[in-house]
């Protein structure tokens, strides 16, 4: 098949040995230091709650802040919200139904896809989910929203139209919106955070806050303000790996579909010698349209989130991988004959980082039990009906050794296993927003995070939509009810 030559159809010049092994070649960085002088700097505001990081965890939160009445900062480093369920076209929403069909990360995530025009928003109606209807169950799987033969409400989205909502809700609720504006210290007095410092275009300002909350993705903020992590997923495990996704326009989604479904020989063939090419080959997710196919990698292995060089390397391999996709794509495969390159990933897909150490954290035993923490803050679907739910508790957003924080998002207190689902987007959605509530709670009260009765930070989540496991709903209603 003929293929039309452009910079972004030929790989001519991007060898891949030439990234291969570079951080082998890396420039030794030289053993100086520089003394940076101290100075004054300005207070651009104060404020009740400081949310930094506008991902799904730190949108989230800022708005259930809002909804409570405090006054409220978000600061993010980009032009846009949403972080990687944005701008790392992360746009496979993940599970927010349980095994049954039933939706256990509600409120923030409900409110959204309430909101979200239809055309924006591809998966199954909510008739459908928690049907184990192989036909129906066949049909959504190869549209990512069916898993073990049943069907979950896990669609695709227009990460365009997340973009505007996500700053109509900012709006909306009143929350001062400061973007392009990367947050590089916490403010400390001892053990307490007081605000954080941000650099941008005006160069470097003071934002005081009486509670802080990191949705920064990477625990940027508590790593600085001296909370201990951990980082100890393997190198071999996919929820280690980084690389920035890409969308390739212009397919056949339904066509290539029908491929996979009714030539599986032919499907593995293309992908055997897409691998023995490139090492590194992936398959097309289905997004909001069937003219618009994701890849969510090539999943690049080795490589760490906070460090810059790594970061660069990424890009430079996910990008030159792009191409040889879209090469390999279009002269191949299916619906891809006229694929072109339609947007590389404005931001770098980092998995994991650290995960900050906390008062409690999920953890691999209580799969098994079924536990369901006392200080309940929401409820993740596990990752196989042989699990029942997972009951996720306040202390896990509460970073260990300093006060006046909260941390939600990707990097909240869990072990390695319980990550993998922790870190999905409604996931982040669910702790964002009860990070969101405790910090406006503290900051009314001026108390400080953890000295909050978690019975009041269920009650305003359960008011905001959450769900909650129906045990502590008995016993949040019935402390109400004797305090009235
Ligand atoms: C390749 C890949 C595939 C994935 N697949 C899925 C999937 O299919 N389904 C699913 O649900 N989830 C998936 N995930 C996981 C999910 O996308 C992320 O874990 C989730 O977006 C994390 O949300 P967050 O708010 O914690 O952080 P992020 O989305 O990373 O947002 C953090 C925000 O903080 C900003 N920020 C960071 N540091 C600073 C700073 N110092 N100052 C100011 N702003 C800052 C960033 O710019 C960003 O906007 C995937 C992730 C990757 C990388």
């Amino acid at each position: 098949m003929a293929v039309e030559k452009s910079i972004n159809s030929v790989s001519e010049g991007m060898d891949l040995e030439i990234f291969g092994g570079a951080r082998d070649r890396r420039r030794e960085r030289p053993v100086l230091t520089y003394r940076e002088a101290a100075r004054e700097i300005p207070v651009f505001a104060e404020t009740d709650v400081l949310v930094i990081g506008g991902g799904p965890s730190g949108t989230s939160a800022a708005v259930a802040a809002a909804k409570l009445g405090a006054d409220v900062m978000l600061v993010e480093r980009y032009n846009h919200l949403g972080g990687l369920s944005t701008g790392g076209l992360v746009i496979w929403i993940d599970r927010m139904t349980d095994w049954s069909g039933k939706q256990v990360i509600a409120g923030f995530a409900r409110e959204l896809f309430d909101r979200l025009p239809k055309d924006a928003v591809m998966g199954p109606p909510k008739s459908e989910w928690g049907s184990k209807d192989a036909a129906i169950a066949d049909y959504w799987s190869y549209r990512s929203a069916a898993f073990q033969g049943i069907v979950t409400w896990s669609p695709t989205i227009d990460p365009e139209a997340l973009k505007t909502l996500s700053m109509q809700l900012v709006t909306e609720n009143k929350i001062r919106l400061m973007l392009h504006a990367m947050a590089v210290q916490p403010i400390m007095e001892g053990n307490v955070v007081k605000g954080a410092i941000f650099e941008s275009k005006e160069g470097r300002h003071a934002v005081l806050a009486k509670v802080v909350i990191d949705t920064t993705g990477d625990a940027d903020m508590l790593a600085r303000a001296g909370v201990g992590s951990d980082s100890d997923i393997d190198e071999t495990d996919i929820h280690h790996c980084i690389n920035t996704a890409f969308m390739l326009g212009g397919v056949d989604m339904e066509r290539w579909t029908e491929f996979r479904r009714t030539n599986s020989a032919g499907f593995s063939d293309f992908m055997k010698r897409g691998r023995d090419r490139l090492k590194y080959f992936e398959k097309p997710f289905f997004s909001w349209r069937s003219d618009i196919g994701l890849f969510m990698g090539p999943r690049l292995s080795g490589y760490s989130a906070v460090d810059v060089e790594d970061l660069t390397e990424v890009e430079l391999k996910s990008r030159q991988l792009a191409v040889k996709h879209l090469e390999i794509y279009r002269a191949e495969a299916p619906g891809f004959e006229n694929a072109f390159l339609m947007l590389g990933a404005p931001q770098v897909g980092v998995r994991h980082s650290r995960r900050f150490a906390a008062d409690r954290m999920v953890t691999r035993k209580q799969w098994d039990e079924g536990k369901v923490w006392d200080d309940e803050i929401g409820v993740s679907t596990s990752l196989s009906p042989k699990w029942k739910n997972i009951s996720v508790p306040y202390g896990s957003l509460l970073p260990a050794g300093i006060e006046g924080a909260l941390g939600a998002g990707r990097h909240v207190a869990c072990d390695a296993s319980s990550h993998t689902f922790l870190r999905e987007v409604p996931q982040c959605w669910m702790t964002g927003q009860a990070a969101g509530v405790a910090g406006a709670l503290a900051a009314g009260a001026g108390v400080a995070p953890r000295q909050l009765d978690p019975r009041a930070i269920q009650r305003e989540l359960l008011r905001q939509g959450a769900y909650l496991s129906p045990s502590i709903v008995a016993t949040t209603e019935s402390a109400a009810d004797a305090a009235e």
